[in-house]
């Protein structure tokens, strides 16, 4: 191992444990500021029947959980991995499932089942207690332990399945093009990811849970009535009965082509309005006709494209500084499976800020069109509360943590736009009347 390898390391674990204090000050400040700040609203609250109402003692416990368990998954996941390549476990794998199978792509799926399987086994303690103890704990979920493990089992085979699959791709290409595999890999990811997204709405979510027409067929009208007021054309409804899961609330727009379609959970059509229904439609709706998903799929393609790169050049530098610690010296070695996964982690990790940057811009522009096509502002301010108070989500949580895990604007903030947003007051232009019939 050379020195600049060591070093390296020692530097990487130090931002690490740099990045859990940051986290954990700035929980402690937002605390604060929320203990301060939301003592002034319960007062407000009697005047204006629509304002964030002081979040619980509960709520900010939770949220304290939910921090640590977030914390300890991304340890685990980079731990995992590394202990395989420094104990030489990957090796020892590598090697048994040679002994099993002469084809090479036979032996990456072998690895790789085992690999994934072990992972599951020491992330299950973890996944266990935030799926579904923390969950019961704190009265958010609806499901029975049958339904969890269930629901566990049938993850398990369809990661493995579809990730077998899947792990073939970089390897090939890295034997074919061991200069730009992460370019070709990041082009082919594009149409990787529309496939998924293609048959995930109609395969693979029905394994999960029941996908049924709207039972409220009043409602179901009431915003077929919405749907008619823009140039939105074949529109999917479809409620999920997620009551079976979870006392939480939401909503969706998923698919590509004819799969596309706006997803109700029936918590959120029993715990909602008619008005907040359509108000939270109406946001979906936004995602919709602005081509929300076609625009993830591209910027997911282009994002993979830098990560891979860096990968390739990490794992190459790594491979030559480690001085064959982990047994192995090429990047085409199955063996070298864990340092793909270390270092897709790592830049993951690192590139989070950014992908929920811009799913956060999305989400307030469909905000935006929610409250021009409805202009019903006090309808999404009380769905928004709803939605929020009723899953234990704080106003807003500390700005590391929301950095890193925020893909929607902070509930607070959400709020703020929804009560100040009326341009049609001011007889000022909307942003998309293009939209809008
Ligand atoms: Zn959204």
């Amino acid at each position: 191992m050379k020195k600049e390898f060591v070093i390296s390391i020692m530097v990487f674990i130090c931002f690490m444990v740099a990045f859990i204090f940051s986290v954990k000050i700035t929980e402690t400040q937002n605390n604060i500021y929320i203990r301060q700040n939301y003592i002034q609203a319960a007062e407000m609250r009697e005047n204006n029947k629509l304002a964030i109402d002081a979040p619980s003692e509960k709520a900010l416990e939770y949220q304290q959980k939910k921090v640590n368990i977030w914390l300890s998954g991304i340890v685990l996941s980079m731990l995992v991995p590394a202990l395989f390549l420094f104990t030489r476990l990957s090796v020892v794998l590598r090697n048994w499932a040679q002994s099993k199978s002469r084809f090479a792509i036979i032996v990456l799926i072998l690895y790789f089942s085992v690999y994934y399987l072990i992972n599951a086994i020491i992330s299950l303690p973890l996944d266990y207690y935030s799926g579904f103890v923390l969950k019961h704990a704190y009265g958010l979920s609806n499901q029975s332990i049958v339904k969890w493990v269930q629901d566990l089992l049938k993850g398990l085979i369809l990661t493995i399945a579809a990730g077998s699959v899947f792990i073939c791709i970089p390897y090939i290409l890295i034997k074919r093009s061991p200069k730009y595999w992460w370019l070709h890999m990041g082009i082919l990811l594009i149409p990787v990811i529309f496939f998924v997204t293609l048959i995930t709405p109609v395969y693979i979510d029905p394994i999960f849970n029941k996908y049924q027409n709207l039972q409220d067929k009043k409602l179901e009208e009431k915003i077929y009535q919405l749907v008619d007021k823009t140039y939105m054309k074949d529109v999917k409804l479809f409620q999920v009965n997620k009551s079976e899961d979870t006392k939480e609330m939401n909503a969706y727009m998923t698919g590509v082509l004819n799969t596309k379609r706006i997803v109700l959970w029936d918590t959120t059509v029993k715990n909602l309005t008619e008005g907040e229904t359509l108000s939270v439609v109406a946001h979906e709706m936004g995602h919709y006709l602005m081509g929300h998903v076609w625009k993830a799929i591209i910027f997911g393609g282009i994002v993979s494209i830098f990560i891979f790169y860096l990968v390739n050049k990490s794992a190459l530098w790594i491979l030559d500084k480690s001085g064959g610690i982990f047994g192995f010296n090429k990047l085409q070695d199955i063996a070298a499976v864990p340092l793909i996964i270390l270092l897709l982690t790592v830049y993951t990790f690192a590139a989070s800020p950014f992908i929920n940057y811009y799913a956060r811009y999305t989400e307030r522009e469909a905000d935006r069109f929610e409250l021009e096509l409805t202009r019903d502002n006090e309808a999404s301010m009380s769905s928004m509360i709803k939605l929020h108070e009723k899953s234990l989500i704080l106003p807003r949580p500390g700005l590391v943590y929301e950095l890193w895990n925020y893909d929607h604007p902070t509930f607070e903030e959400r709020v703020n736009f929804a009560d100040k947003y009326r341009p049609w007051e001011k007889n000022e232009s909307i942003k998309y009347g293009k939209y809008i019939k």
